[in-house]
């Protein structure tokens, strides 16, 4: 798999080889352009392709899990009209979900966070403001950001949490870093809904269920009425399939709070 020191490395040969060579014959710009533009690209896809585990390394599936198991995990809330319906889904079809919370929404609604966990689901930390920017943000801002958030759960519910969906599921050095420092687990995704697109909910349904098999992951928002919709039909899916949906940490066999 590509990571990035090695790219950077080869990246770096490839150009001290050019210009060593460039001492004896001319080299045409372009060369240098291509490698250089190769190299934007290749880091820009692992900074944004959470699977590539480019930057740093997430669990992103349990491929090896004997039980008929997968987990459905919800980021960007908690949310004060879909989160309530989230969970009595959950409880009517008896499934188990992990709420990657966004540190801002927690504390507009302490009560569903509290809730979500009362339930049985686990939580995880998914920044505090969830900026557009975070992506830019440094190592030590990053840290500010998991911080502030696992503070504010551990001042309402006593627990510390353990893992860390990276928002936008963007990584790089900074966030890399960051998670390294705090000992979080990075949990990403094998099956993306990308049910925030404009996509409808028979597509959304589509993509999630072509790729489910045991031991996904898979990416919802409980963040909108399209997505309570769809969680709805995928239950059902995954109960025509004998499928148990549970929390990520128990598909990982990891724990979700220190
Ligand atoms: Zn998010």
């Amino acid at each position: 798999m590509l990571k990035r020191k090695n790219v950077n490395t080869i990246f770096l040969l490839g150009l001290i080889v050019l210009l060593a060579i460039s001492i004896f014959i001319p080299i045409p710009r372009i060369l240098f352009a291509l490698l250089a533009i190769s190299w934007f690209l290749l880091t820009l896809c692992g900074s944004f392709f959470i699977r590539w585990n480019y930057h740093l390394d997430s669990l992103n599936s349990n491929r090896e899990i004997a039980e008929s198991q997968v987990a459905i995990t919800f980021d960007d809330g908690p949310h004060p009209e879909h989160t309530p319906k989230v969970l009595s889904l959950l409880k009517r079809y008896n499934a188990k979900g992990t709420f990657f919370c966004i540190g801002k929404n927690i504390e507009k609604h302490p009560e569903l966070l509290k809730e979500i966990i009362r339930q049985g689901h686990s939580i995880g930390n998914h920044t505090f403001s969830h900026a557009n920017t975070f992506g830019f943000f440094g190592t030590s801002k990053v840290m500010q950001e998991l911080n502030r958030t696992n503070e504010l759960v551990e001042n309402l519910t006593g627990l510390k949490m353990a893992l860390y969906r990276p928002a936008f599921g963007v990584t790089n050095p900074s966030i890399a870093r960051a998670v390294k420092n705090l000992e979080f687990n990075s949990i990403g995704w094998n099956v993306r809904s990308l049910d925030t697109t404009f996509r409808n909910e028979n597509q959304v349904l589509k993509r999630i269920t072509s790729k489910t098999e045991k031991g996904s992951i898979i990416l919802l928002h409980d963040t909108s009425a399209k997505s309570v919709v769809v969680l709805e039909r995928l239950l059902v899916f995954l109960e025509n399939r004998k499928l148990e949906s549970v929390t990520v940490d128990q598909l990982l066999q990891i724990r979700a709070y220190v």
